[in-house]
């Protein structure tokens, strides 16, 4: 299994023409800007693996479903063919959309957060549900096993919470003080690593104990099967939609960006089990902040293309080629000695550039400067996730220290072959063979929340 890799499940019916530019104008481009390639205007890069959120293609059932999408502002049969898929994924018997992720996030957590002072503990929040937790006047913590940041070691499920800490933290800060346990399903943050279900099994248990509510944040939870289905024992004869039913039952909502295993370019869902005073309070609050209840700020034709990519996203030859595909590009740079996080995640390569570039400070963004050069090297867009992404304190002001320095090469579903991929480790195998010469960047112009996504840098000389 492990030394062969799969071809594409699908043909090209319909193709978009992307350009190489020259190193000399991606030189100009990427100073215009700010040195942060979320800036970039995509004409400009040549394989875009700035994220997987709503950029993988759509397949024929989806683009003919946009046909049936019925626009009506309430009550759209859209809404019930996409809650009737949500219910059966689920199992859960409340159901309303929202635009995507984060639109999900912004109406349920302020909901869960009763007074002052209380904290939600995920194995790593992912950056927006952070700012989310923040922003509703709550404190974020992590508390992912350590073998997490041991890149070079295999452990089977490095999205694991570390159970012993977890339950720790909710004695020391007292039960009624945790908001909510949140299981980030894959760990974005920290690779596309998945999480077991024995270990989501205590988790739940534990929260149970305390009558702590349990949230999946699941924008990647048919990945996450998969990776259960392979690596867990028992699981082997399992189909990929009965794991993910046994997953959804040890918590009690679902927020999803539909963006990643939705396999659509726009969709957010939030699913309650059975709490049906959270559920009412949600209804009443999404109207302000992302529409009214039957749509949550999506389109009819959307939300018929999510019904569609939700069940496309279970399909287990699918599954199989898109983590090949990720541990292709993998594979090729740790052959080549370039430092990635081992086993290889579910949607993207993260490169460990703490270890390329120790001669740079956490506070001057060495993964940036590897991002940075990827892109000049051959107009391969990538993204940090670093000390630039986790931004600063925010009691202190101080710059936070990320326990890694990644640059994450994130692969969009169903879009790139193997040829592109090549290109891509070429490249960063060029940029690891010169990675003495990366230069440390500071800002130019620094936003006061999520600030990568629209800061501006300059480089240290
Ligand atoms: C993408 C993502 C989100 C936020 O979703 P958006 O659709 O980008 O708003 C939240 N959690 C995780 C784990 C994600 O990967």
């Amino acid at each position: 299994m492990d030394n062969h890799y799969r071809a594409e499940p699908y043909r090209i019916k319909m193709v978009e023409t992307i350009k190489q530019t020259t190193k000399e104008k991606r030189i100009e481009y990427l100073k215009n800007a700010g040195y942060n390639p979320f800036s970039l205007r995509s004409e400009d890069v040549y394989i875009d693996l700035l994220t997987d959120s709503g950029t993988g293609a759509m397949s024929q059932e989806q683009w003919a479903a946009l046909m049936r999408g019925d626009e009506a502002y309430a009550g759209s049969q859209s809404f019930y063919r996409l809650e009737g898929v949500v219910k059966t994924i689920t199992q859960y018997r409340y159901f309303i959309p929202a635009h995507q992720g984060r639109g999900a996030e912004q109406v349920v957590l302020p909901q869960l957060v009763k007074n002052d002072g209380m904290v939600f503990i995920s194995n790593i929040h992912f950056d927006t549900t952070r700012a989310h937790v923040e922003l509703a006047g709550a404190r974020a913590i992590d508390c992912v096993i350590d073998a997490c940041y041991d890149v070079e070691t295999y452990h089977p499920f490095k999205g694991n919470f570390d159970t012993e800490k977890l339950a720790e933290i909710i004695r020391s800060k007292g039960p009624e003080n945790v908001a909510g346990i949140i299981m980030t399903v894959t760990n974005n943050s920290a690779g596309g690593q998945p999480i077991s279900m024995e270990n989501m099994r205590t988790v739940s248990a534990l929260a149970k104990s305390y009558r702590i509510p349990v949230i999946i944040d699941g924008a990647r939870y048919a990945e996450n099967a998969y990776f259960v289905k392979q690596r867990e024992a028992g699981y082997q004869n399992r189909s990929i939609l009965s794991i993910s039913q046994e997953l959804f039952q040890l918590a009690d909502i679902f927020l999803m960006s539909a963006k990643k295993d939705g396999l659509s370019n726009m969709g957010g869902i939030i699913a309650i089990k059975d709490d049906e005073a959270l559920f009412t309070k949600c209804r009443t609050y999404i109207v302000p902040m992302e529409g009214f209840p039957t749509y949550g700020g999506l389109s009819g034709r959307d939300m018929d293309a999510l019904a569609i990519g939700l069940q496309e996203a279970l399909d287990e030859d699918y599954l199989a080629h898109r983590i090949d595909q990720v541990r292709y590009l993998g594979d090729r740079l740790k052959a080549a000695g370039v430092p990635v996080q081992y086993p290889i995640g579910g949607h993207a390569v993260f490169v460990d550039c703490g270890t390329i570039a120790p001669h740079i400070p956490f506070d001057q963004f060495p993964a940036q400067s590897v991002v940075n050069e990827l892109y000049i090297e051959a107009g391969v867009r990538a993204v940090e996730i670093g000390s630039f992404l986790l931004g600063r304190d925010p009691d202190t002001n101080e710059n936070l220290q990320n326990p890694k320095e990644w640059m994450r090469l994130t692969i969009p579903r169903r879009t790139y072959t193997r040829n592109h991929l090549d290109v891509v480790a070429d490249a960063v195998i060029a940029v690891y063979q010169r990675r003495t010469s990366l230069k440390g960047l500071c800002f130019d112009y620094e936003p006061p929340v999520l600030r990568h996504f629209t800061a501006r840098l300059k480089p240290i000389e």
